[in-house]
């Protein structure tokens, strides 16, 4: 068994690597990175440094080459995403657009679709957004309500969607819509691209526990959206929509290298100790839960290669894939639980000042990493899959 990389994958890594040491700003390198005014002022700047990235050649990398990619290979995929995140480089804003809108647009749009929207985003000119959950469809989406019916030119829309994040800052979204309410469930749904700034469409955003408001509630109201908006056939965009649900789990490099990094955090917080009280690291029981992190961190590399594997045979991630994100997930709200119990009543602290441990950081860490468990399949689905398409129990009811 080889489990280094080729040299191509370490050339690439050295490109990479040399550009984001002489780009990426200082402040984040250092790993405080500054407070922004408002989200507004927070998303502009991650445009603008999107955009150079895409000068550059450092966004959507895994793209094939005629649409601006590099054709990377999964190897090299996975090396840039260990790489941004190694080096703290802030991330790209249109993520959505790079990494679920272009492949599906690659696999199941029109020339004319492609042409059209793919160039707008990799330089994040256009953001976009994903509108696939509603408030009675989140891990059930063929539950979905929101009807598109047919009219001259194209349908109308009508429904609600929610948790549609960055839809305020989005031109375009993935939208889908009932538009055959007699077939089953799955069947009666299209694909369809929504034009966020098109009359009828209202979105509200949702503030959140992190303060921020890059959630929304997206109200569709006689919304027309045109024949040529259309990705792939009619009523069947339930399997269009499982080529981008598939490009959100996989590996997840970057919450490898992200938990590297908060399992140092833990170890110097127990090291030094925190507010001049005795280091903690003495106390037996929490040496232990530190080493079972440190273990957690392991096997979360080791399943990250065992997917990247198969990718690289070209085989699909299969449902293993969700024992991947079942993993890393529980083991970071774990590793953020230890986080809190060692920072005591300076965990309360989330917002910079004189009594915030590392500007709050760690503290807004573990309230965003509560969202781990729901986000891309919540763990009980994720147990599921595994439960019925790993192990072959029956079907729960
Ligand atoms: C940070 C974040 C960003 C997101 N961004 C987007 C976005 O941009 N666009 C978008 O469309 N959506 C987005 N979502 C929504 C996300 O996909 C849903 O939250 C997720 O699918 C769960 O759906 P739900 O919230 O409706 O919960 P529900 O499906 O209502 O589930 C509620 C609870 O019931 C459990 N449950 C449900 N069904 C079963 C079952 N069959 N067996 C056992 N337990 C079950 C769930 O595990 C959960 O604990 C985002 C979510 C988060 C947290």
């Amino acid at each position: 068994m080889d489990l280094s990389f080729s040299r191509a994958e370490e050339a690439f890594r050295a490109d990479l690597g040399a550009w984001l040491a002489a780009n990426v700003p200082p402040e984040w390198r250092g790993g405080e990175p500054p407070e922004f005014a408002s989200l507004g002022d927070e998303v502009a700047f991650l445009r603008d440094w999107q955009h150079r990235l895409a000068d550059a050649g450092w966004v959507g990398v895994h793209w094939p080459r005629e649409y601006g990619g590099r054709g990377a290979t999964v190897g090299e995929h996975y090396v840039f995403q260990e790489e941004m995140a190694a080096a703290r480089a802030p991330e790209i804003i249109n993520r959505i657009g790079v990494n679920l809108v272009g492949p599906t647009l690659i696999a199941h749009g029109t020339d004319e679709q492609r042409r059209r929207f793919l160039p707008k985003i990799l330089p994040a000119d256009e953001l976009w957004c994903q509108l696939f959950s509603e408030p009675g469809a989140g891990s059930d989406l063929t539950a979905l309500r929101t009807r598109a019916e047919p009219t001259s030119g194209g349908w109308v829309v009508n429904g609600q969607k929610v948790w549609t994040s960055y839809a305020q800052f989005a031109r375009w979204g993935i939208l889908l819509a009932r538009t055959d309410p007699s077939a089953s469930k799955a069947k009666g749904i299209s694909y369809l691209i929504c034009d966020m700034h098109a009359p009828g469409v209202t979105v509200r955003p949702l503030r959140q526990m992190t303060g921020s408001e890059e959630f929304n509630e997206v109200f569709l109201e006689d919304v027309f959206i045109p024949h040529d908006q259309l990705v792939g056939r009619e009523h069947d965009g339930w399997s269009i929509a499982n080529t981008t649900l598939a490009h959100e789990r996989g590996t997840s490099p970057r919450q490898l290298v992200i938990h590297r990094m908060l399992l140092n955090d833990l170890l110097r917080i127990a090291r030094e100790g925190v507010d001049g009280a005795p280091p903690p690291a003495a106390d037996p029981v929490l040496r232990q839960r530190i080493a079972r992190h440190f273990i957690e961190v392991e096997i979360t590399r080791l399943n990250n290669w065992r997917t990247l594997t198969r990718l690289q045979k070209r085989l699909p991630p299969g449902p293993e894939s969700s024992f991947v994100k079942l993993f890393w997930s529980e083991m970071s709200q774990g590793m953020h639980d230890t986080l809190m119990e060692l920072l005591g009543s300076r965990g309360l602290c989330w917002q910079p000042g004189p009594r915030a441990v590392a500007g709050g950081r760690l503290a807004r860490s573990y309230l965003y990493y509560r969202a781990a468990t729901l986000f891309a399949g919540t763990s009980e689905i994720q147990r599921n899959i595994l439960a019925e398409r790993v192990l072959g129990l029956p079907r729960s009811r």
